[in-house]
């Protein structure tokens, strides 16, 4: 079974492979407290101005709330 990277839908055959995409794919900046998943800004936020996790089982919502960036996040790491 492929694993296929929801923020930019290429397909790779193993885990690893997305896993190492998904920290370059330039379409899923953003991350969730709430839930732990990577999404895309446009997946988040209409107006660029009100964000929401686009998890459906989650309600994480804000910028710099629940919903941060994957870049803002690797500097308190
Ligand atoms: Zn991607
Ligand atoms: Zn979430």
């Amino acid at each position: 079974m492929p694993h296929t990277c929801r923020n930019c839908k290429r397909t790779f055959g193993t885990e690893l492979e997305l896993e190492l995409h998904l920290d370059v794919c330039s379409d899923g900046q953003l991350f969730c407290d709430d839930c732990g998943e990577r999404f895309s800004e446009r997946a988040a936020t209409e107006d660029g101005w009100h964000y929401r996790c686009p998890n459906e089982d989650c309600d994480g919502s804000g910028i710099g709330e629940d919903i941060h960036n994957v870049s803002d996040a690797r500097i308190t790491n």
